[in-house]
Parts: structure tokens; sequence; C-alpha cells
């Protein structure tokens, strides 16, 4: 028998659409590149997004066009997010840090027909333009007088485009299946490929990130995405400020400036914040040198990579501010695991709830999570066994944009994410490794994450990533790259015997380079990927000499 519930489609339009008729007051705040703080309200951006539906259809953009941008966070990015999708086109958010040729062959791939790009990324897509047979033409996302002297063929004015616009548009009655967005993986271990996400799916993750143990966001709340909009949707925090009517706050181009977050911050008193390790060491790094106290800040949301126990520490001693430690995937909206105390937390030892607190947490209800083993057959939630970490979900990708390779999961439908992690009997996931940058030692596992968070807990460490190095005898054997803090010293023997009783002996690196710095991706992710490709000659010093030890010591 089946319910006789209404049956409403799940879209974004339905959260614009709210947002405006009960939020259109509060503020959306955004640093742009042509005014340096630009304020209006929610009523205000939905009223230019209709405008923009509208100059679209005049452009001819039809249902399923794909709508490129290459912008930082602001409130015309995000006018261009709900326009789009809303009107049964798809935003397509592409990543300027990424190397030209990568967006060249993303925006091929896409059959992107208009791109709406930031000033700062013309002289990007000059370059390619003649090879984009798919683009119609450009908008450029400020005011007037840009276009003409761009260079691109074909190029508009997003000021003079909306203000030639009707005013009014017909929002159309959309399938929740219908594709609302698409990003690409950030190639970080592969060809970047598309994940085409649906309304439903959108909508979906929306509500499980705003529960109280995820996200959490309400409407007191004041929010700054320093999560590009680029990078998964700003993990969903568009569209879940507009569901409660938060404030939003936009950095635009000021994300990797400590300094100028600190000012916005305060400014603004924010009072949530979100983005990857990377950005809070920056943060933290110019509170520490100028003595700034932030006290709007309550909670601050980390994912994308693992976070480091000394971030953690630092916020919350030093700030009084909570870490979320949060994991996700392109592939899965992104949110699969959001971190938040279990309700015995207050009574467990010590090392117990940072055990805890250091894993990425449990998964969101709607995410379902299996760990396998290399022949697919499932182990156990001890906290011991690790293995390659599967997901289900009706916001997880079943098949790649164009790539025609067919699903992406198997036949019972679960989708490998391509980490390995162990889960314990409560359901905390930890994420021991990316399965590529796993070490893999005398044909054991190391974990490379396990081994960086242990290095930038040494006072002296900034920065720190391990990667598997060639060995002679064991395959490969850890070697730990570090940048020291600014005016910090350590040597190499300090920095190996502050391994001694915090991880297995045979896990304790081999050597230690000192760098100036770790490349990053686009997404401001440590590099492992690069880092082996520029560290590919090099070869351990004396192997023999740590072979023997390592010998003499059992391997465990
Ligand atoms: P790409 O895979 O192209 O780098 P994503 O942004 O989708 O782009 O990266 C997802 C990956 O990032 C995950 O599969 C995982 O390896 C890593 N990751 C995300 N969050 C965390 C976290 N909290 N701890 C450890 N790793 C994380």
């Amino acid at each position: 028998m089946l319910g006789l519930m209404q049956d409403r489609q799940l879209t974004l339009t339905s959260i614009m659409q709210h947002a405006q008729r009960l939020h259109g007051e509060r503020e959306i705040v955004s640093v742009t590149a042509d005014q340096p703080l630009h304020r209006y309200r929610y009523r205000d951006a939905f009223a230019r997004a209709a405008r923009l539906a509208g100059a679209l259809a005049r452009l001819g953009a039809v249902a399923g066009d794909r709508i490129g941008t290459l912008a930082w966070n602001d409130y015309r990015h995000l006018e261009v997010y709900f326009a789009t999708s809303c009107a049964g086109l798809v935003c397509h958010t592409i990543n300027p840090r990424l190397f030209p040729g990568q967006i060249e062959f993303i925006i091929r791939d896409a059959a992107d027909r208009w791109l709406f790009v930031d000033p700062v990324f013309v002289p990007l897509l000059a370059g390619m333009q003649d090879r984009l047979g798919s683009v119609a033409g450009f908008v450029i996302l400020g005011p007037a007088g840009h276009a003409e002297r761009s260079g691109l063929r074909n190029a508009l004015d997003y000021e003079t485009l909306l203000a030639d616009a009707p005013p009014a548009f017909d929002w159309p009655e959309l399938d929740e299946r219908s594709a609302c967005a698409l990003c690409y993986t950030s190639g970080t271990t592969d060809n970047p490929k598309g994940v085409l996400y649906s309304h439903r799916a959108l909508v979906l993750h929306t509500y499980g990130c705003l529960m109280a143990d995820g996200m959490g966001i309400g409407a007191r709340d004041v929010v700054l995405p320093v999560v590009p909009m680029f990078h998964v949707n700003a993990w969903s925090i568009p569209y879940g400020a507009a569901v409660v009517g938060a404030k939003l706050v936009m950095p635009g181009p000021r994300m990797g400036d400590g300094a100028a977050l600190a000012r916005l911050i305060a400014a603004e008193e924010v009072s949530v914040a979100a983005g990857v390790p990377t950005v809070w060491l920056g943060l933290l790094a110019h509170l520490r040198a100028s003595g700034e106290r932030l006290p709007s800040l309550r909670r601050v949301m980390i994912g994308g990579s693992a976070c480091p126990r000394a971030i953690m520490e630092e916020f919350e001693t030093a700030h009084g501010v909570h870490v979320h430690h949060a994991w996700g995937m392109t592939e899965m909206s992104p949110v699969g695991t959001f971190n938040s105390p279990s309700a015995d937390f207050a009574s467990l030892p010590e090392d117990e709830r940072w055990r805890q607190r250091l894993s990425v947490g449990r998964p969101v209800w709607g995410v379902e999570l299996r760990i396998v083993d290399a022949e697919g057959r499932e182990l156990p939630w001890d906290g011991e066994s690790f293995g390659s970490l599967m997901v289900r979900g009706p916001w997880v990708c079943a098949e790649y944009f164009r790539v025609g390779r067919g699903p992406t999961h198997t036949a019972d439908g679960w989708f490998d994410t391509g980490d390995v992690a162990t889960i314990d009997p409560h359901g905390y996931v930890s994420i021991t490794d990316r399965a590529k940058d796993v070490i893999k030692s005398g044909g054991e596992w190391i974990s490379s994450i396990t081994l960086e968070n242990t290095a930038v807990a040494h006072p002296a460490v900034a920065e720190a990533a391990v990667i598997g190095a060639q060995h002679p005898h064991w395959d490969e054997r850890p070697l730990l790259c570090v940048v020291l803090r600014p005016g910090a010293s350590a040597t190499r023997e300090e920095l190996l015997a502050w391994f001694d009783g915090k991880v297995a002996k045979w896990w304790v690196p081999d050597d230690v380079l000192f760098l100036d710095e770790l490349p990053h991706t686009a997404t401001g992710k440590l590099s492992k990927k690069e880092l082996r490709e520029r560290l590919r000659h090099y070869r351990f010093p004396g192997a023999k000499c740590d072979t023997d030890r390592l010998e003499s010591e059992g391997r465990k």
C-alpha cells in the first residue's frame, strides 16, 4: 500500500523560495575584487538571481545546459548558483587553481555553454578560448567595462546583463532527479572526473548537514565558508544557510590570508566557519603573532584532509572554539561523516576521548558505511581492522559524467571511496590513509596520516607530509618532509626521536627532509602526488644500515 502524502519535489528552488519568504532580511556580506566589502540581503540575492535566469534564457540556455563558473566565494557567485540550478540549468563550478590544461580538459568534457568568470581569471581563459568550442560566450563577474577590454570573444559584463534583464522569472517546476550542479574531482590521484548532482541529492545532503550533530547551523549563526564554492558546493553551506536563515559572510579571494580572515570574523561576528586544515594554520599563526581574539567564533568545521590534533588543541585551549572534524569527498556531495561527541563522551578516559575526537566521526544519517578487505569481505567494526571504505546513500555518485565507464559502484550499490579506514564499535571512523598514499613497507601498511599528525604535534613543525619512498629492501619506507615554523629549529635526529613511543618502531620514518614549503592542491590539501613526483629520485642515505636496524627490531 502506498502512503497518501503529497509528492512535492525536493529541489533547490524550494530552498530559494523558502529563504526569500522567511529570511529575506538576513544579510549576505562579501569581499569582492571591485568593492572591498559588499552587503545586501537574501531578498536582493534572489531578485538578482531571477534577473540572471531571465538573462540566461535570452542567451539561449536551455534545460540541462552546463554553465561554468571560475569565481571566488562572493554574492555574484551565489546568484549564479541559484539562478542556474533553479532554472533547470547545471551550475558547473570550476577550480581556477588547477593547471590550465586541466581547466581546459574540464570545460571541454563538461561542454559548458557559458562561462561566468571573475575578472582575475580572464587571462587564464584568453589563452584557451579558441579551443573551447562548446562555449558560446563569457560573462565577466563585475561592473560594466571589463568585457570590452577582456579579449574574450562574445564577452558580456555581469552587471549590464542583469540590468538589461526582465525583473521577474517564472521558475520551472523541476523533477527532483534532474541535474543541478556539476563538480569535477580535483584530480589528486587521477584525471578529473565530473560528478553530476541532482536536486534531490543536494536537498537531502543539506538536511543531513544541518542536523545538530552535523553542522548544526541555525538562524542566529553567522557563517563563513572559507571552503571555496568551487570545492563541492562549499560543503552545502550556501544552501544550508538559506534554509535556516543564517547570515552569510563570503571571503572572496582572501581565503588564504589569516589576517584578513581574522578581521572579517571579528567585524561580522562570525560564529561558525568551515575550511580545510591549511587555511586554519594561517589564521592561527596570525592570531598567535598578533595576540588578537575572536570572541564571536564558536565552531570551526574542518575537513577535506586530516585535522591534526595541534589545530584542535590550539583552537580549543587558546580561543575556546570547538572543532568539528568531518570527512567526505566530491562523489559524496561531499559529506559522509561528522564528528560529534558520543553520549558517554564525558565519562571516557582522556586518551579515549582524544581517539574519538581525532576520528572523522560517525556517518551522517543517510550515508551507510562499511570496510572490506581485498576480496570484498566485510571487516568488523573493532577499531583495529582496516580496509577499503565503501559508502552508499542518496547523495553518493552513481556514475561519472561523460566518462562512460558505467556505474561507479558494486552490484549491491557500494561506492569505493579509495580511502582506507578503521571503524570502532560505536561507528567512529578513522581514515588511515588514501589507498594511494598508504606506505607499503615489506608487505605491511603504514599510515602516512598518523605519522603526519605525530610530526605536526612537534613544537617546531608547521606542516608535515609523509610519503613512501622507494627502498631496496622494504619496497617503500616512510620519508618525512617538514616545513618548520618561522624562527624554530629542529634536527633530523630530534624529529625522529619525537616518534619514539608514539608509533610502532617500524613506522618511524627513515629520513627527514626540511623544505621551505610543501606542494598543495588547488583546494589547499597536501599534494602527495606532486611531492612524490618531485622526490622521485630521492634515495635513503645508508639504506642498508636502516634495514639492519629494522630487522634487529623484528619489525613490530
Ligand atoms: P580529490 O579526491 O580529487 O582530492 P576530494 O575533495 O573529493 O577530491 O577529496 C576527498 C578525499 O579527501 C577523501 O577521499 C579523503 O581521502 C580525503 N579527506 C577528506 N576529508 C578528510 C578527513 N577529515 N580526514 C582525512 N582525509 C580526508
